[in-house]
């Protein structure tokens, strides 16, 4: 796909590795549109890649309310025009345990609370705007690709049922849609990220961090410019689609 002048949605693009995209496509000419819960993180994005000359409009939404979702990509083609591209990016983590026991007795549990809240944003949130940006794509009909951020943990991790269960999900997602909307020049790619540095590495100790790292075949974390190289290769390449790009340093091998 032609990124130059294309308006690309980006989901959770108001930090983090949402932002890296961001900065990326936009500096290969990508209009975007950074839709995140966060308003003043939002704010503060937008200013930032309009001063290094990148067209880019903020926008509000809740991904796991399907109100806010209508509206904000209704927002969205109304002031940049149809979305030609979008990164289901915006994620939460409440990590727990199944079950946390000590001497036999049960302490704990995963709450409902914390199962659902990840669910509702990690996968109904995929749905939702996948819903949504795919439908403006098909009635531009001029393609479009979308780009779903899944993550090395949709292999199990510990701690994380919630996660891991949203994260694998995205990869059934991702190859249904890819099957289901190649026939209106849509192309669906999937990222699964490894450990990568971010706000939450950078104020871990620097022991823990040489752990991390010393887990990895590269033995080294990723940045975030590495995950939005792959996201960027998913939009570039034509001939890509129903697959996951692993960028995790050789982690999964
Ligand atoms: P982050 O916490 O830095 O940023 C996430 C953004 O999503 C925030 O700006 C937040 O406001 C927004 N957001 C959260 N809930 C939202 C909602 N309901 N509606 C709209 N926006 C919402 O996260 P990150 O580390 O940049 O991760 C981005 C994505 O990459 C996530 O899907 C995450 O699961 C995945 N991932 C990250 C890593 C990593 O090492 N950072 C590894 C694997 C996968």
């Amino acid at each position: 796909m032609k990124l130059d002048k294309s308006v690309i949605a980006i989901t959770g693009g108001a930090r983090g590795l949402g932002f890296a995209m961001a900065r990326r496509l936009g500096r290969q000419g990508a209009t975007l549109a950074l839709m995140d819960l966060d308003t003043d993180a939002l704010d503060k994005a937008v200013s930032t890649l309009h001063a290094e000359g990148i067209e880019a409009g903020a926008f509000r939404l809740n991904v796991a309310n399907e109100t806010s979702v209508k509206q904000a990509f209704g927002d969205v083609a109304a002031s940049l025009g149809p979305v030609a591209g979008l990164v289901n990016n915006a994620g939460i983590l409440r990590d727990a345990l199944l079950v946390k026991a000590k001497e036999g007795k049960v302490e704990k549990t995963m709450s409902l609370e914390q199962w659902q809240s990840v669910i509702d944003v990690n996968l109904t949130g995929v749905f939702l705007c996948g819903r949504e940006a795919a439908s403006q794509m098909v009635e531009a009909n001029q393609g479009g690709v979308i780009v779903n951020i899944s993550s090395i943990s949709r292999a199990g991790n510990m701690g994380q049922s919630n996660y891991a269960a949203a994260k694998a999900a995205v990869v059934a997602l991702t190859t249904t849609w890819a099957k289901e909307l190649a026939r209106y020049g849509i192309r669906v790619g999937a990222v699964a990220p490894g450990f990568i540095e971010t706000d939450m590495t950078a104020s871990m100790r620097e022991d823990m961090l040489e752990k991390l790292a010393a887990g990895v075949p590269l033995k080294r974390l990723g940045n975030p410019d590495h995950i939005a190289q792959s996201v960027a290769f998913i939009f570039e390449n034509d001939y890509f689609t129903g697959r996951v790009i692993e960028c995790d340093g050789g982690l999964r091998l």
